[in-house]
């Protein structure tokens, strides 16, 4: 096997990849960081929020009339159980069930109020979700060639993967390592195209021994300046 052009080959695909997976991830920040859709989604958030407190809050006042309800029962019970006969103690149970129903009045009018307030929470985050629906309908089609541009970049993908798979199959393990450290340490260019006499990576010159031995397809043959295995095309 032609060392140095596989290595080159592998080099490019995994150029390619990089290339596809850097645009797809900066397609989706484009339609991720859309100020018009973050708003929306705050205000949703802001709706959705407004009701759960309020829900609570009718929750809690629920559970307080029932309490009311309940203990006007037992009063009732007891002024009319004929248990009862001291006219004082019925004169009081009489007015303890007077006070228990004028509480019970103030804290069901609360209610009626909180339940329109709920109703108009629940009404302000049905619109909010609208809203932000067709606003991501409007950006959908706005966004309709970045996305088809990410769609097609992304069924390249699995060619490219398995071209590179079957590629790295073929290398000795060694210089394999050689070539991923080189590609990490190098910013992603671990093979260089010599170009015009020099390094296409650092632009250094090179003598006509090194070309020659790096056209070798025997010889790894690294640039002396940035490290990086050189490929004469
Ligand atoms: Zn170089």
């Amino acid at each position: 096997m032609n060392e140095t052009f596989s290595l080159y080959r592998l080099q490019q695909l995994d150029s390619q990849r990089i290339q596809r997976l850097k645009r797809i991830k900066q397609i989706d920040q484009i339609i991720a960081s859309d100020k018009a859709v973050q708003k929306a989604q705050a205000i949703v958030q802001r709706a959705t929020d407004a009701l759960t407190e309020s829900d609570n809050d009718l929750e809690n006042l629920r559970k307080k009339v029932e309490e009311k309800v309940l203990k006007l029962k037992l009063t009732q019970a007891k002024l009319f159980g004929g248990k009862i006969s001291a006219t004082k103690e019925l004169q009081d149970l009489q007015a303890e069930s007077e006070a228990l129903r004028r509480t019970i009045k103030t804290l069901e009018d609360e209610q009626m109020k909180l339940m329109e307030i709920n109703d108009s929470c629940q009404d302000a985050k049905k619109t909010a979700e609208s809203d932000l629906q067709r606003l991501l309908n409007q950006k959908a089609s706005e966004n309709s060639l970045l996305l088809g541009e990410r769609e097609k970049l992304k069924s390249q993908l699995p060619r490219i993967n398995s071209q590179r798979d079957a590629l790295k199959n073929q290398f000795d393990e060694k210089l394999l390592e050689e070539y991923e450290a080189l590609f990490k340490s190098k910013g992603g260019v671990a093979v260089a195209e010599i170009f015009d006499g020099s390094c296409k990576a650092c632009g250094v010159e090179l003598s006509p021994t090194d070309i020659q031995h790096a056209s070798n397809p025997k010889v790894i043959m690294k640039c002396k300046s940035c490290g990086r295995i050189l490929y004469k095309i």
